[in-house]
């Protein structure tokens, strides 16, 4: 348990350990260039930091930068010094097309939404990978190191993480994406950034098999040994850090420490809702997070009878949650298990074999303190969107429409406001957002001109030696 003096110090060394027990532990500048472990977990801090009560009231009058620099700094420890910190923070939210960076809008009397999707890629992952683009940036200079980054999408976290790393020097990143499997804008985001040191790789096969490929490559010492090669997908730990200030700042803008909230989050790969948990370890007031699935809902049966089997991906309106394999979900197994690594690794291991994992009953226990889920049909999804419109006038995403809709169906006190994490904008998936309320979204003037571009990709197989050839073939060796 930490301590009480964690608070009053929060520039306490922090460490980062495997949830599989088997890899020495880093700092945060080696995480955040670290993908996974080598013994295959996550990394995860060894502690979870507490705020004071003080400290959360005072965030509802500091700007969004501001309360950044606040919740990072006891993860960063004295890797950055805070000056280094709030520059970076003010660089990358800088880019936010709104002021208020993740504005709140209210929906009615319990509901609300919170924007999350003013970056330059219209998705919230450029919350956190603007900033990690920053952090790379930083430390690669300081170690003198070619860094590879080789990820998967399902659509969002590729726009976002090439926008974030186009042109950046000392730095590569390949990207899959299941060929097919994702939006014109979303796929016209990637593949229209020309600049040398971005590689768009099409995949036969859905994102499940992008996302093993990727694994695979982590754990392949031929590759390992000669590129260093990194993650932006959530596995990375910067990540998930940067997505838990956008949950202080929405609760203390509603009223937190001294009221609680609860948060609606549209999930796929277990990343966003689990800094939502993070937050409340850390002491926000958090009455419930709700993780709201699609019909891939692997999560909700998990949560709701311990069933974490995988199936086949069922493609939807929502492709950024079309996901069986859901890999943050090991980072909560792993404190719900007691933070023990070797029942975590054994655990893990075995579902790799099966693709069926049984979760215990006390285990589920603990997890339902905090988590409820909801899965959303097709048909609640496009009525959430049709309702926002007409009772409160807001043009919602099919991800947000998800989150809305589990909202609304969980069983939370009318007393406490909701928060639905608004994922995407709505012209990132204009041709269901028509669909569903007959109005086609604009996209922003920004990227008005997305469809007259250039695109540049390459359609590569669903296989891992064809994947792992393009990468070696055209990567930079970690000292080259
Ligand atoms: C990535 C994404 C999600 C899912 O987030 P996870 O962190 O993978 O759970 C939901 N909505 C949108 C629009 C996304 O891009």
């Amino acid at each position: 348990m930490p301590s009480d003096s964690e608070a009053a110090n929060p520039l306490a060394i922090m460490e980062y350990i495997s949830t599989r027990g088997g890899a020495a532990p880093l700092d945060f500048e080696q995480v955040t260039l670290a993908g996974l472990a080598g013994d295959g977990g996550l990394y995860v801090p060894s502690h979870w930091p507490k705020l004071a009560e003080g400290d959360i009231a005072d965030m509802a009058s500091l700007s969004y930068s501001e309360v950044a620099v606040r919740v990072m700094k006891p993860f960063v420890g004295d890797v950055l010094s805070e000056g280094e910190l709030r520059d970076l923070c003010d660089k990358a939210y800088g880019r936010f097309a709104h002021k208020a960076v993740t504005p709140l809008v209210q929906l009615d009397g319990q509901h609300w939404l919170l924007e999350l999707f003013h970056g330059p890629t219209l998705a919230f992952k450029d919350v956190a990978l603007q900033l990690l683009g920053l952090l790379f940036e930083k430390f690669l200079a300081r170690q003198d190191k070619h860094l590879t980054v080789v990820g998967a999408t399902s659509g969002d976290t590729g726009s976002a993480a090439i926008d974030a790393l186009a042109g950046r020097e000392k730095v590569d990143i390949f990207m899959l994406h299941p060929d097919g499997r994702i939006s014109d804008v979303q796929r016209r985001q990637m593949t229209t950034v020309l600049a040398p040191n971005v590689h768009n790789i099409a995949i036969n096969g859905s994102f499940d098999d992008a996302q093993a490929m990727v694994k695979r490559m982590f754990a392949d010492e031929q590759v390992m040994d000669r590129f260093a090669i990194s993650a932006v997908n959530s596995i990375n730990w910067a990540r998930l850090m940067a997505q838990i200030v956008y949950y202080f700042y929405a609760a203390s803008r509603l009223g937190a420490p001294h009221r609680k909230v609860a948060f609606s989050v549209p999930t796929g790969n277990f990343g966003d809702v689990f800094a939502g948990y993070v937050a409340a370890q850390m002491g926000l007031p958090v009455e419930r997070l709700v993780v709201a699935t699609n019909v891939n809902d692997i999560l909700h049966r998990a949560l709701r009878k311990g069933d974490y089997s995988a199936d086949t991906v069922t493609p939807t309106a929502a492709p950024s949650m079309d996901i069986q394999i859901s890999s943050n979900f090991e980072r909560l197994l792993f404190d719900l298990e007691g933070r023990d690594g070797a029942k975590t690794a054994a655990r893990m291991k075995a579902f790799e074999e099966s693709r069926d994992m049984q979760i215990a009953p006390e285990m589920l226990e603990k997890a339902a303190a905090i988590f409820t889920s909801e899965r959303v049909d097709p048909d609640s999804m496009t009525l959430a969107m049709s309702q926002a419109q007409e009772d409160s006038g807001q043009v919602i995403d099919p991800h947000t429409a998800i989150g809305l809709s589990a909202a609304r169906s969980a069983d939370i006190d009318p007393s406490v406001p909701i928060v639905t994490l608004a994922t995407a904008h709505p012209a990132k998936f204009r041709d269901a957002v028509e669909r569903a309320t007959g109005m086609r979204p604009a996209l922003p003037r920004r990227i008005g001109d997305l469809f007259d571009r250039e695109e540049a990709c390459d359609k590569l197989p669903g296989d891992y030696d064809a994947v792992k050839a393009f990468v070696t073939t055209h990567a930079t060796a970690a000292n080259g």
